[in-house]
Order: structure tokens, then C-alpha cells, then sequence
């Protein structure tokens, strides 16, 4: 028996007619039952349905879940001090930290800064305002220690107790519950970040609508979710890795990610691609395991397998980032 569901409208455009697409059990955490991911016959948006019962959506989250973890931020002053020096400069000079400026660095160290600049982009948000910083769904934290190494005044909202409880060697700023009910002020935020959220929730329009009514005047929305116009998504089907259900609710491409941003008063302002080998590791895997390849799918995650194939895909990813067929997307959003 699986959770008890409910046979919801589109989230995008409300219609209730849609096409099944998709039907695959819970891969990762053995959730008991059959989901479905189906297509909107109107609008072609991709949502699973029918949908857990919301009622029932924590009982999607096991306590092993990893953002519920312990993962250790993601501080860019890691190794050696002339690694650290071109962290800095790279931040200062991209993303607009200028708390981290030191005109007398070298050229050495500003190159090293252009090499690390793309890693730390996707690592640290860009310094806007008064550094005031919002992660929605921060789990047990890693965003908000990041930020806080950086100079932001972090806060949080966790609807995990036992995530939330572990976000707070961070900040006392943590509200633990639904971001929908959260009672910050409007324009309270110079950044609001939600990473791997907006798939989960059942409205991601009032979801987005709230988050933008928290930004301060030429605040930013950063926004991350899986990649269903992806090219993991064309070849894997429903093995992909990114369906995720039942915890994914909705299924986001870059066209109805921007459509969903501008129901919710929002203007998409990039949008960036990124992949990780593993994704494509685990849609293979689950590929195989879904035709009887139960033995080679085991292959695949061995190590010299694995890491054979993980160097394949380091060598062909920047083709994907450029071709803008990522497996997630990463959205800048302003207030229109
Ligand atoms: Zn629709």
C-alpha cells in the first residue's frame, strides 16, 4: 500500500487533464507504492499525479534523507593560503564581495581566482545590499554556515524539527515550519535562496510569490531544481534520477520554470546549467536494473566502473553545460 493520494489540477495552468508518463516506485528510500509523473495535456508541464496527500508528504522523508544530515558547508577557504588569497579575489572581483579586496594580489593569484571562479559561483550567492540572507529549506544548515563564513547575517526555514535543531549552530534565525506560514517582514532580504526546494512543495507558484514579497529592493531569488528538459531526462525516461518520487512533486524544465516564476510576480534574470557525474550514474544504473540488467548495474557502481565512467562524463559535461541540456538548473529571479 502506498501513500494515500490526491488527484490534484496542474500546478501551472489548473487543467485536470494530463497524460500518465511515468510510473516508478520511491528508487531511493523505499517508500512503499507506485507514483506517476504525467504530462498536462494544456500546458505539457510535468507533475506527478495523482500527488501524495499533503497531509502525507512527511512521511516521504525518512530520518536518513540527506539534507536532513550533517553536511559540512561548503567555505571556500579551504587549503593553502595562496589558494585561500585567490578565493578571495575571486569573490571580490565576481561576485561582488568587496569586503574581500585586496588590490596588492598578484597576477599569479588573480588567475588562479579566474579558474576557481565557476566553482565558487555555484558555491557562495553574489554579495547584494546589506547582506542579509535567507535559505528556504536549509535543512540541517551546510548553505547557511557557508554564507555566514562569508559575512551574511543567515537565516533560515527548515520544516524538519531534527534538521531545523542542527541548522541552529548556525543562527538562533531559524523558522521551523511551512516557508508559506514563515512571518518574516516583506523586503527583509538582500538574497533569498531555495536549493532543491520548489519541486517538493505543493504550490511552487505561492511558494515563489512569497520568497520575492521577501526581498529587499534590487534583492535576488536563486533557485535550483533537477532538470526535466534535460538530456538525462530524454535518455534515462522514467530511470531518471531526478524524478525522485515521491518526494518531487513537480518536474521542472527552464521554459516552465520561468513560466511558474512569472505566475509567481518574478522575472528570470539567468539561468545557469549544471551536472554531476553521479546523476547520470544513477539514472544508468537505475536503467539497467528497470531492463534485467540487475548484474551489470551492480557493475556500474564498483568502483573502477564507476570511476572509469565518472571520468568519461568529467571530459563530456562542459558539452552538456553548453549545449543547456544540465540535469539541474540554477535561476537568478527579481522582483518585476
Ligand atoms: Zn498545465
Amino acid at each position: 500500500m502506498g501513500l494515500p493520494t490526491v488527484d490534484a489540477p496542474c500546478f501551472l495552468c489548473g487543467s485536470r487533464e494530463a497524460d500518465p508518463l511515468w510510473t516508478t516506485p520511491d528508487r531511493a528510500f523505499a517508500v512503499p507504492g507506485l507514483y506517476t509523473v504525467a504530462r498536462c495535456r494544456r500546458c505539457r508541464f510535468l507533475y506527478q499525479k495523482p500527488r501524495v496527500d499533503d497531509a502525507h508528504l512527511a512521511a516521504c522523508y525518512p530520518d536518513r534523507y540527506p539534507r536532513h544530515q550533517e553536511p559540512s558547508p561548503r567555505i571556500p577557504f579551504k587549503g593553502s593560503p595562496g589558494r585561500i588569497r585567490a578565493a578571495r579575489w575571486a569573490l571580490a572581483s565576481a561576485l561582488g564581495y568587496s569586503h574581500f579586496r585586496d588590490p596588492s594580489v598578484g597576477l599569479l593569484t588573480r588567475l588562479r581566482a579566474w579558474a576557481l571562479r565557476r566553482r565558487i559561483s555555484w558555491d557562495c550567492p553574489p554579495w547584494r545590499g546589506g547582506g542579509r540572507y535567507l535559505d528556504v529549506g536549509c535543512g540541517s544548515g551546510g548553505a547557511l554556515g557557508a554564507a555566514k563564513a562569508l559575512g551574511w547575517q543567515v537565516t533560515g526555514v527548515e520544516v524538519d524539527d531534527a534538521a531545523a535543531a542542527k541548522a541552529k549552530r548556525f543562527t538562533d534565525e531559524i523558522h521551523v515550519g511551512d516557508a508559506l506560514t514563515a512571518p518574516f517582514a516583506p523586503g527583509r532580504f538582500d538574497v533569498v535562496t531555495a536549493f532543491h526546494v520548489l519541486e517538493h512543495v505543493p504550490d511552487p507558484v505561492a511558494m515563489i510569490r512569497r520568497m520575492l514579497e521577501w526581498l529587499a529592493p534590487g534583492g535576488l531569488l536563486i533557485v535550483e531544481v533537477p532538470n526535466a528538459g534535460g538530456l538525462g531526462a530524454a535518455i534515462f525516461g522514467k530511470a531518471w534520477s531526478g524524478l525522485e518520487l515521491p518526494r518531487h512533486l513537480s518536474h521542472f524544465s527552464p521554459e516552465s520554470l520561468e513560466r511558474a516564476v512569472e505566475q509567481g510576480g518574478g522575472r528570470m534574470v539567468w539561468c545557469w546549467h549544471g551536472a554531476k557525474p553521479r546523476y547520470y550514474l544513477w539514472s544508468l544504473a537505475a536503467w539497467l536494473r528497470d531492463h534485467g540488467r540487475t548484474r551489470l548495474a551492480s557493475d556500474t557502481e564498483r568502483r573502477l566502473v564507476y570511476g572509469l565512467l565518472k571520468i568519461f562524463l568529467e571530459v563530456t559535461l562542459p558539452l552538456v553545460r553548453l549545449a543547456r541540456r544540465g540535469e539541474v538548473i540554477r535561476v537568478g529571479i527579481a522582483s518585476r
